[in-house]
């Protein structure tokens, strides 16, 4: 569940009935960390079925930026193929080619020729970090449809989910019931563009879907149930579960992200969908249940989440405010041109306020150290920076190790970075600041820091007749692959992961095998 952090799993836990409430009776972890810094979606899919950090996995990012790629744009997203991508600049080839290390479902396909490894998403880096390299089929929402890699036909089951939704989102739908419990969420909360000239609100939607509106639709519990529909389906199509070896389902339910960026984590649409993805992850494991399939669950997400400075100003935590545009690298480039006389067109680059920052690489060695000192002194001063470090810095540093959340800022930064990859600095703005310094309509709120609220997510094991229990300690989702991996026997050498096996028998007997 992308965005789906500790936060929003321990505000609604005693609300659940349906799929979540059954997974919450499973081998429940509420403090799984993502433990990097960098806390966005691909980097955080990518440690799911690794079992590895960002920096073995080398998705520091969603975007980095690549100033030796031949093509205009130097942001390279992380599921492109940026050998293709540069023929269409307004689309690009998805690929997981970014992805340097294999996923759970590979190993078991290496070791058992007869594993299917399958994948579905509603976004494609979703689908894609988690299914890997070798895949038997992979679909992700696509702006009016669930699409596949290129030159691969749909199965019969996305191209009939494709056909059922084309007619809903022509005809548009109704809006959503208010649940009883989410009453006092349903509050309006204005929201002022950067200039003051014009505000919206959020907080009251109710997901009303009017004709032909492909966007609204992916902001809405409507995306994870489709998700759900076409997964379910492939299972009954493809049969899996029901041959000898072991088959993967990878499913990424992206809406909880969509809904967390449009209208933040604490109004009543966050509070319905909500309820709607326990009603449809229900729904889901009874179509698992009637395949009578021995099958074992993993619930995590992809990072957590932090609502809008506005309602959260309002609700008891002032300190809450947005980036200033004095982070982005524009204006960073003027001030730092300026005190260093180098020309600033393009000095500094990032994707946005906060993260990783790349300078010009036209500079000599001595302009470029020049360049990087002036760039995090003038951060230093800025009071939204909790700190920023060089890449000679971070190289330099062990990989970090112990309970998560006791890690320093350093630590955190260190699990993200990959040389190749990795900007010239890193800068992780203070807690509390939301780097968005202009809010819009679909966009109020973000993830992305590397403080608790996005690294800290739930981890719920769940598989029929297994005797619950609650670990509080701290554990990680680069846990869940080495879990799994011994759950079915899967022997992999050791140092492989970067996490430990997590014993799902809560009496005498050990899964990891090492009692
Ligand atoms: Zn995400």
């Amino acid at each position: 569940m992308d965005q789906f952090s500790a936060d929003l799993f321990a505000q609604y836990r005693s609300h659940y009935t349906g799929g979540l409430a059954r997974l919450a009776s499973g081998a429940v972890f509420p403090s799984g960390y993502q433990s990097h810094a960098a806390s966005e979606t691909c980097p955080g899919h990518s440690t799911i079925m690794t079992g590895m950090r960002p920096a073995r996995t080398g998705v520091i990012a969603n975007n980095w930026i690549d100033q030796s790629v031949d093509r205009p744009k130097k942001v390279v997203y992380c599921a492109e193929d940026v050998t293709k991508t540069a023929a269409d600049p307004k689309d690009y080839v998805a690929s997981v080619g970014h992805l340097l290390v294999p996923t759970l479902g590979e190993r078991i396909k290496t070791a058992m020729p007869a594993s299917r490894n399958v994948a579905v998403a509603g976004k494609d880096r979703g689908a894609l970090m988690m299914g890997g390299h070798v895949l038997d089929e992979v679909y992700w929402w696509k702006g009016r449809g669930f699409a596949s890699l290129e030159g691969r036909p749909l199965a019969a089951a996305a191209v009939n989910q494709n056909k059922a939704l084309g007619t809903m989102l022509a005809s548009g739908a109704p809006a959503m019931a208010l649940p009883a419990g989410c009453a006092p969420q349903d509050r309006a909360v204005s929201v002022a563009t950067a200039n003051g000239a014009s505000s919206f609100t959020v907080g009251t939607g109710r997901f009303a879907l009017a004709p032909g509106e492909g966007a609204a639709f992916r902001a809405s519990p409507r995306l994870d149930r489709a998700t759900l529909d076409l997964a379910a389906e492939l299972v009954r199509a493809m049969k899996l579960g029901k041959g000898a070896v072991p088959d993967v389902l990878s499913v990424s339910l992206s809406a909880t992200d969509y809904v967390g960026h449009a209208f933040g984590t604490a109004g009543a649409e966050m509070c319905i969908h909500m309820h709607q993805l326990d009603a449809a992850l229900g729904d889901f494991l009874k179509a698992l249940d009637a395949e009578k399939i021995d099958y074992a669950v993993v619930l995590t997400a992809d990072h957590g989440g932090f609502d809008l400075p506005e309602r959260l100003g309002a609700q008891a935590l002032p300190a809450a405010q947005r980036a200033g545009a004095a982070l982005l690298p524009e204006a960073l480039s003027a001030v730092v041109a300026a005190q260093t006389g180098v020309e600033p067109k393009g000095l500094i680059l990032s994707d946005g306020a906060g993260g990783d920052y790349w300078v010009r690489r036209d500079l000599s060695p001595e302009q470029k150290s020049k360049v990087v000192a002036a760039a995090r002194a003038e951060l230093a001063r800025h009071p939204q920076v909790a700190a920023t470090l060089s890449a000679g810095e971070l190289a330099a540093m062990p990989m970090p190790s112990g309970s998560p959340e006791t890690w320093t800022l350093a630590q955190r930064a260190r699990a993200s970075f990959y040389a190749p990859r990795s900007g010239d600095f890193y800068v992780m703005l203070a807690r509390g600041v939301v780097p968005i310094p202009s809010p819009g309509p679909g966009y109020v709120a973000t993830h992305g820091s590397p403080w608790d609220y996005d690294r800290r997510v739930p981890m719920l094991f769940w598989r029929a007749g297994m005797a619950g229990f609650e670990q509080p300690s701290p554990v990680e989702t680069v846990d869940i692959a080495p879990t799994l991996a011994a759950w079915i026997g899967l022997a992999v050498p050791g140092g492989t992961f970067d996490g430990r096996c997590l014993d799902m028998d809560s009496g005498p007997g050990d899964t990891c095998g090492t009692k």
